[in-house]
């Protein structure tokens, strides 16, 4: 089967001589040498201030809510991966959904301040398949009622905004480096933030609340990365330069062949994405099945990202419907894209959704356009 994605791992070799390495040092976990160089140079790569690595993204998310202080409620995007709704419900804060903007898929700002609630403490945004957010926009509403901002940038790895780093936005962003994801250590995340106090808070929340020999200041959980993990995401940081070329090569290819056909979604202005997912939303349901299923009949199998619509669980009941959400969520499919993928099989994923579009929505004929 041929998946959305295929987990990288460079050269085994190269892996191999980062591993050597903890044979050597004999440290295994605790904020090794192997995370400490990881975390230097993703700050260096990224272009940010602190960068504090945790054992997945979800984690992430969890702890940049504490050491923001969040409570209450929060407005956040019904579209997304449910970790960004499931990770305040865990932290015992209500996600309020905000509708999504029909055409970026992010959380649409104008929807923000009708979905504020008296509790409300934070904005909880995804950058949705690396595409930005209104970052400037929704700043300004969070300055003008006071909310903390929190990106969920789990598809951001190097995406820029106004030429620099996205998470250069918000309070804090997070990042996944779960083996799915563009760039990945195994399981991993990240926390990025540009607030001094903001990245102490969060080393020692990922400690236990253990800030030195015999000293335990408040409360924390488990959030560290092993170095085994650091490992692979230093051989697979050796090669992102290349990684992200393919993606971007293929992408365009997707862009270029499918784009007058099908609904893209609309890049932000001024941005240069990753290429990390492409989703593209069909006219209705029965045509994404339709779709999937002659797909998996010649060994392809895109995935529903995202489906459900969040709005629809079951344990953050009672929300208001999300229609652009719901809509989109019904429609979405996100085509197979990753280093190594033939172009045949590109063509042969465009071919079979060009040949459903066009029973669907036939071409005009030759002789109604001289009519
Ligand atoms: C993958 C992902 C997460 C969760 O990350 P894990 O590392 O799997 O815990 C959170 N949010 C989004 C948008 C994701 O895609």
């Amino acid at each position: 089967m041929i998946n959305v994605t295929k987990s990288y791992l460079g050269d085994i070799d190269k892996f191999k001589a980062y591993v050597d390495r903890i044979y050597e040092s004999h440290w295994l976990t605790n904020h090794g040498p192997l995370c400490c160089e990881l975390e230097e140079r993703l700050k260096d790569y990224l272009g940010v201030r602190h960068l504090i690595l945790t054992n997945n993204g979800t984690l992430a998310l969890q702890v940049a809510y504490r050491a923001l202080g969040l409570s209450g409620s929060a407005v956040t995007t019904p579209f997304s991966f449910v970790a960004t709704s499931s990770s305040l419900h865990w932290e015992g804060i209500r996600p309020v959904f905000a509708d999504i903007d029909p055409h970026t898929w992010n959380i649409d700002p104008e929807q923000i301040p009708a979905s504020l609630q008296p509790d409300t403490s934070a904005i909880v945004a995804t950058h949705v398949f690396g595409n930005p957010c209104a970052v400037e926009r929704i700043e300004a509403i969070a300055r003008q009622y006071r909310l903390k901002v929190v990106y969920d940038g789990a598809h951001a790895f190097a995406v820029k905004q106004a030429g620099q780093s996205v998470f250069n936005w918000g309070d804090a962003s997070t990042l996944s480096f779960h083996a799915t994801k563009l760039f990945h250590t195994i399981e991993g995340g990240a926390i990025v933030t540009n607030d001094d106090d903001v990245a102490a808070r969060v080393r020692k929340l990922c400690n236990f609340g253990i800030t030195d020999v015999d000293k335990i200041e408040g409360l924390g959980t488990n959030a560290k990365l092993n170095e085994f993990c650091a490992a692979m995401g230093l051989s697979v940081l050796d090669d992102i330069d290349n990684i992200l070329e393919r993606r971007a090569e293929m992408g365009h290819y997707y862009t270029q062949r499918l784009g007058g056909y099908l609904d893209l979604q609309r890049q932000a202005d001024d941005s240069q994405i990753n290429y990390s997912y492409f989703p593209v939303a069909l006219q209705n349901e029965a045509q994404v099945l339709a779709m999937r299923t002659a797909l998996q009949a010649d060994g392809i199998n895109p995935r529903r990202y995202f489906y459900p619509s969040l709005d629809t669980l079951d344990y953050l009941q009672p929300q208001a419907v999300q229609y652009q959400s719901r809509s989109l969520s019904d429609r979405v499919l996100c085509l197979p894209i990753y280093p190594g993928l033939a172009r045949a099989t590109q063509d042969q994923v465009i071919d079979t959704l060009l040949r459903g579009h066009e029973l669907h929505y036939p071409q005009p004929v030759a002789w109604a356009a001289a009519v």
